[in-house]
């Protein structure tokens, strides 16, 4: 490869790496997508040739996540945050309560959007814990007028992950899975909504994947604003205005490329074998790396840990750089290390990583 198209190992929490052959993909058909002449980013929305995307993201996340035909996949803008107030102006209402669980900073401000529209009642607070864990089923007790529940299955800052699905007891299940979906296999019928911003686990930044069943859709106020209508978005087609066709595009690249991967259940494996890699690593390293989340919560995409002292932190990303790989630094909120390793990020990253902390830690120690 010549240096302008050299790869590094590439940690970054989001946007985040994305599969090589996705790249090259969408390098090959930048200048005549399909043979138009035309790029995918100056087609019309509405041809057919747009439409053969839009059916191939689609039916990528059906496929991969086995949705029954009772559940909707939307694609739209404003991020996984927008999602924070679209949720609450769509299903919470001036007299309505919704339960949430929180478990990390995303949950927070989701939580801060809701309040802004009715009673929000958080049924699990892990702040003065520090966000270090996910409660235990048993833990949380879902309310049974609450409109629905929401929680984030994965908090990308704090690397704190749910190992369950939450049992709604029949109140509509929402989950931000912005940093987990498709990770690893789900059982779709215990939820009524899953959303993600693409920029971590499906595609680039810009574009939000909103999976929906019908059910929930019938909750929708009547007189809603046309874009904040999931409704009006499910029976466009999400093509209430113009989409993130770029985007759009990108997420089914990667969905055809997970699919090639063996799909959920394959890629689970690997995700899987990446974060044990890294959390023996931490655990056999006589203490000298901490491990942020507790053991039974540690989060299979985002593994946070801390040096001895923040100079420490400070000299292992500095070295990590110098080795080549990049994004190690964790939120500035809580400091540390963060090391993200989606779906993308390659097996031989984490051994870099791993042989790294070895290093490093037989230096300073
Ligand atoms: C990144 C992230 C968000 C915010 O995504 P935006 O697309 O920037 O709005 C929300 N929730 C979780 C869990 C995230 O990881």
């Amino acid at each position: 490869m010549s240096s302008d198209t050299k790869r590094i190992y590439n940690f970054s929490s989001g946007p985040a790496v994305l599969p090589v052959p996705v790249l090259q993909r969408a390098r090959e058909e930048m200048l005549s997508f399909r043979g138009s002449g035309m790029s995918i980013m100056e087609i019309s929305h509405r041809s057919s040739l747009f439409d053969e995307v839009l059916m191939a993201a689609e039916g990528g996340v059906r496929r991969l996540m086995n949705l029954p035909d009772n559940y909707n996949v939307l694609f739209l803008q404003g991020g996984a945050a927008f999602q924070f107030s679209m949720i609450p102006l769509n299903f919470l209402g001036a007299n309505g309560t919704a339960d949430y669980v929180v478990t990390g900073i995303w949950g927070e401000k989701a939580v801060k959007e809701a309040g802004r529209c009715g009673r929000v009642n958080i049924i699990y607070d892990g702040k003065d814990d520090g966000y270090k864990r996910a409660p235990r089923p048993g833990e949380i007790n879902v309310s049974a007028n609450s409109g629905y529940v929401h929680y984030t299955s994965n908090e990308t800052i704090d690397g704190v992950e749910f190992n369950y699905d939450i049992d709604g007891g029949g109140v509509p299940m929402i989950c931000d899975a912005s940093s987990n979906i498709l990770s690893k296999p789900i059982d779709i019928g215990r939820y009524s909504m899953i959303y993600a911003g693409a920029q971590k686990n499906l595609g680039p930044s810009g574009v939000t994947v909103v999976i929906i069943n019908d059910e929930l859709l019938e909750h929708v106020p009547k007189n809603q604003h046309s874009l904040l209508d999931y409704r009006n978005i499910a029976s466009s087609r999400s093509m209430a205005n113009t989409p993130n066709t770029w985007g759009i595009y990108l997420v089914g690249l990667v969905c055809e490329w997970l699919e090639q991967q063996g799909g959920v259940e394959a890629i689970a494996k690997v995700n899987d074998e990446k974060a044990r890699r890294l959390y023996d690593a931490i655990d056999n390293s006589d203490g000298f790396y901490s491990g942020r989340a507790e053991p039974g919560s540690r989060s299979r995409m985002n593994i946070t840990f801390h040096l001895p002292s923040v100079e420490l932190d400070e000299a292992f990303c500095s070295e990590s750089e110098r080795r080549g790989m990049s994004g190690l630094r964790g939120h500035r909120s809580v400091g540390g290390i963060r090391a993200s390793i989606y779906n993308a990020f390659p097996l031989e990253g984490v051994d870099a990583l791993v042989d790294l902390m070895r290093d490093f830690a037989a230096e300073n120690r």
